[in-house]
C-alpha cells in the first residue's frame, strides 16, 4: 500500500547549525538534483535568503528512496523557516509531518531556537530524531552535546546520528532512521478530503500555488474545493509535487505532500493552517490549529522622492500577493508626505520587506522607527488600538495604556549571566526563571515589553555576550505600563515621523540622548536649527545645530578637481536618502536613531 511507504519529515535546528546544508545533502543522495543544476542550498530560494543564510519560504520536496530493506519509499522533506518571526508557519509545516530531524551543532550544543523548535515538534506529536552535525570540526564535542540533548531537551540521544552535512558523513544513516522510526501517515482514504495548507506562493501565470499535505481523502484535477477558514471555493486545475522540479500528478492522496493550482488570485484566500475540503462532500471539522496571523510590528514606509509614491504602492501590492502576513495602508505624515504604514510579523520580516523594496523595485525609501500596537484606555471608557505613535491622544484623555509583552528565553555561558540580566533589567524586563543547562550554560527567562525587543535588543544582546547568547521569544499578552509620547521638534516644528512612545521613567534620558544623536546626524544647514524633545508642551531636552558658514566647495578652490568632484558626489549620495522636513534636510538614519538609544 502506497500510504505505508510514505515518510513526511522536517528538519529543525537553531540558525547556522546546518539545516540547509543537510537538506541539500539529502537531496543529493537521493539523486533529486542533477549535477549541472546543483547550487548551494537548493531549498533556500530567494537571493536575500541565501545571502542572510535564512529560510523564509517553506518548500517541500518529494524524494524516492530505496532503503536497505530493498523497498522503495517516498520521503517528503518539508522545509521550515528558520526564524522566530515565522514560528506559526514553522508549527504548521511541522503539523504536515510525522517526524523531524533535530540538527544540533556538535560544537555549539543546544541553543534557544533548538528548544523552541523542539517544543513545536512535540506539540505536533512528531517523532524527533536527533542528529549531531559538524562532527568534522576540531571543536566538535559529540558526547557532550548528546548528553545536553538528553538533559536539556529531554530526548533519548543514544541513537543520535553523528553527521557532517558538509563532508557527507552520516547521511545514509539519517535516511535509514527516517524510514525506520518515522511512522507512515495515518488518515482515512475514504473520508471527505482534508488537506492542510502549509504555504502558498503567487505565480503570475498560474495564480496562487498552494503547498499542502493531504490528511484524509484525495484531491484531483477538476475537483471543486473549499478553504474552510476563508470559506472560498475554487476548481482545481493542476495537482503535483516537487522533485524538486514541479511534476504534474493525477491526484494526491492520504499522506501525500504536494501542490495544487486552482485559479486563486490572492494568497489571502490560502491561509497557512487552513483546511482544504471537497466543496461537494465537505469534511465536518477542519484540521486543528488554524489561527490567523496578525502583524505585530509596524513602521511608516515613505518614498524618498515623492514621485515614487505610485511605484511604492505597486511594489507593496506585489509583495503582498505573496505574503499574507504583510499589511499596508496609506498614511500621510506632515514631515514625510504620502506613504504607507506597513505591518510585519517581526523585525526580520520588516527588514526583509524593506530590502526587497529597495533591491527588487529600486525605490529608495525612508522608514520610520518600528512601533508595536498599544491599547489606549481613554477616560471616556473607550479603548483604541494604535500602531503609530502620532495617533496617541492627549494625556488628559488617557486613563491608562497597555503594551504587548513577550516571554523571552536567553541561553548564555555562565560568565554572561550578569550582563544579560542587566540588559533585561534595562529593557524593563521582569525576571521569571533561570536554569542551568550544564556546568557552563544557563537559560534565563524574562518577560519583556515587545517594544523593547523591536528596538535593538538583539544587537545589544549579541554584542554584550560576544555573540554567545541565543534568543527566542513568544507573545504572552498585554500589560499596563506608564507610557508617554515623546515629540521631536526641528526648528520649532514637531516632526510627526520622529515621535515615539516611551516609558515615563526613561523619557528624559531617551529624549536627551536622541536630541544629541540627531544633532550629529542632521547635517548643518544654511541657518541655525534647534532640536527639541517634548512631552506634551514640556520641552525635556534641547540641542542646536549651528549654521554652515561657508560653501562646502570653498575650501577646494583652486585645488584638486577630483577631490571637488568627490565631494559633490558624496553630497549627492547623501541627498538620495535625505528628506526635506519643513526646510531642514533630514537623513534616513535620523528616523531610525531612536532605535539606538541607551
Ligand atoms: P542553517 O542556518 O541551519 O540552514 O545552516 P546552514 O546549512 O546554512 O549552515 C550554516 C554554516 O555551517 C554554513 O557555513 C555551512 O557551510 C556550515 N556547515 C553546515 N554543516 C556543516 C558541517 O557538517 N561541518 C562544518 N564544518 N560546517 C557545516
Ligand atoms: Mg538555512
Amino acid at each position: 500500500k502506497k500510504q505505508a511507504m510514505i515518510r513526511n519529515f522536517s528538519i529543525i535546528a537553531h540558525i547556522d547549525h546546518g539545516k540547509s546544508t543537510l537538506a541539500d545533502r539529502i537531496l543529493d543522495s537521493t539523486g533529486a538534483i542533477q549535477e549541472r543544476e546543483k547550487q548551494e542550498q537548493f531549498l533556500d530560494k530567494m537571493e536575500l535568503e541565501r545571502e542572510r543564510g535564512i529560510t523564509i519560504k517553506l518548500q517541500s520536496v518529494r524524494l524516492p528512496y530505496r532503503a536497505k530493506d530493498g523497498q522503495e519509499y517516498i520521503l517528503n522533506l518539508i522545509d521550515t523557516p528558520g526564524h522566530v518571526d515565522f514560528a506559526y508557519e514553522v508549527s504548521r509545516s511541522l503539523q504536515a509531518c510525522e517526524g523531524a530531524l533535530l540538527v544540533v551543532d556538535a560544537a555549539q550544543g543546544v541553543e534557544a531556537q533548538t528548544l523552541a523548535n523542539v517544543y513545536l515538534a512535540m506539540e505536533n506529536d512528531l517523532e524527533i530524531l536527533p542528529v549531531i552535525n559538524k562532527i568534522d570540526l576540531p571543536s566538535a564535542e559529540p558526547e557532550r552535546v548528546k548528553q545536553e540533548i538528553e538533559d536539556v531537551v529531554g530526548l533519548d540521544a543514544s541513537d543520535a546520528v553523528l553527521a557532517s552535512a558538509k563532508s557527507g558523513i552520516g547521511i545514509d544513516e539519517i535516511l535509514e532512521q527516517v524510514v525506520e522510526m518515522v511512522p507512515p501517515p495515518d488518515g482515512d482514504p475514504d473520508a471527505p478530503l482534508r488537506a492542510l495548507i502549509f504555504d502558498s506562493l503567487y505565480d503570475s501565470y498560474k495564480g496562487v500555488i498552494v503547498y499542502m499535505r493531504v490528511v484524509d481523502g484525495t484531491v484531483k484535477k477538476g475537483m471543486k474545493i473549499r478553504m474552510m477558514a476563508t470559506d472560498t471555493t475554487f476548481e482545481v486545475t493542476e495537482v503535483g509535487a516537487y522533485t524538486p522540479h514541479p511534476v504534474i500528478l493525477d491526484e494526491l492522496s492520504v499522506g501525500e505532500v504536494g501542490f495544487i493550482v486552482a485559479s486563486i488570485k490572492n494568497v489571502r484566500d490560502t491561509r497557512v493552517g487552513d483546511t482544504i475540503t471537497d466543496a461537494l462532500n465537505p469534511a465536518k471539522e477542519p484540521l486543528p490549529g488554524y489561527r490567523k496571523v496578525n502583524p505585530m510590528v509596524f513602521c511608516g514606509v515613505y518614498p524618498v522622492d515623492s514621485s515614487d509614491y505610485e511605484d511604492l504602492r505597486e511594489a507593496l501590492e506585489k509583495l503582498e500577493l505573496n505574503d499574507a502576513s504583510l499589511s499596508y495602508e496609506a498614511e500621510t505624515s506632515t514631515a514625510l508626505g504620502f506613504g504607507f504604514r506597513c505591518g510585519f510579523l517581526g523585525l526580520l520580516h520588516m527588514e526583509i520587506i524593506q530590502e526587497r523594496i529597495e533591491r527588487e523595485f529600486n525605490i529608495p525609501i525612508i522608514t520610520t522607527a518600528p512601533s508595536v500596537i498599544y491599547k489606549i484606555f481613554q477616560t471616556d471608557g473607550t479603548v483604541i488600538e494604535i500602531e503609530n505613535p502620532t495617533l496617541m491622544p492627549e494625556t488628559q484623555k488617557i486613563d491608562h495604556v497597555e503594551e504587548p509583552y513577550v516571554k523571552a528565553s536567553i541561553m548564555v555561558p555562565n560568565d554572561f549571566v550578569g550582563t544579560v540580566m542587566e540588559l533585561c533589567q534595562n529593557k524593563r524586563g521582569n525576571y521569571v526563571d533561570m536554569k542551568y543547562l550544564d556546568e557552563n550554560r544557563v537559560n534565563i527567562v524574562y518577560e519583556l515589553p515587545l517594544a523593547e525587543i523591536v528596538y535593538d535588543f538583539f544587537d545589544q544582546l549579541k554584542s554584550s555576550t560576544k555573540g554567545y547568547a541565543s534568543f527566542d521569544y513568544e507573545l504572552i499578552g498585554y500589560q499596563t505600563s506608564h507610557l508617554v509620547k515623546m515629540d521631536i521638534l526641528l526648528n520649532g516644528e514637531s516632526v510627526d515621523a520622529l515621535s515615539f512612545i516611551v516609558h515615563r521613567d526613561r523619557a528624559y534620558h531617551r529624549g536627551r540622548i536622541l536630541v544629541e544623536k540627531l544633532k550629529k546626524l542632521i547635517p548643518r544647514q544654511m541657518f541655525e536649527v534647534p532640536i527639541q524633545a517634548a512631552i506634551g508642551h514640556k520641552i525635556v531636552a534641547r540641542e542646536t545645530i549651528s549654521a554652515i558658514r561657508k560653501n562646502v566647495l570653498a575650501k577646494c578652490y583652486g585645488g584638486d578637481i577630483s577631490r571637488k568632484r568627490k565631494l559633490l558626489e558624496k553630497q549627492k549620495e547623501g541627498k538620495k536618502r535625505m528628506k526635506s522636513v519643513g526646510n531642514v534636510e533630514v537623513p534616513q538614519e535620523a528616523f531610525m536613531a531612536v532605535l539606538q538609544i541607551d
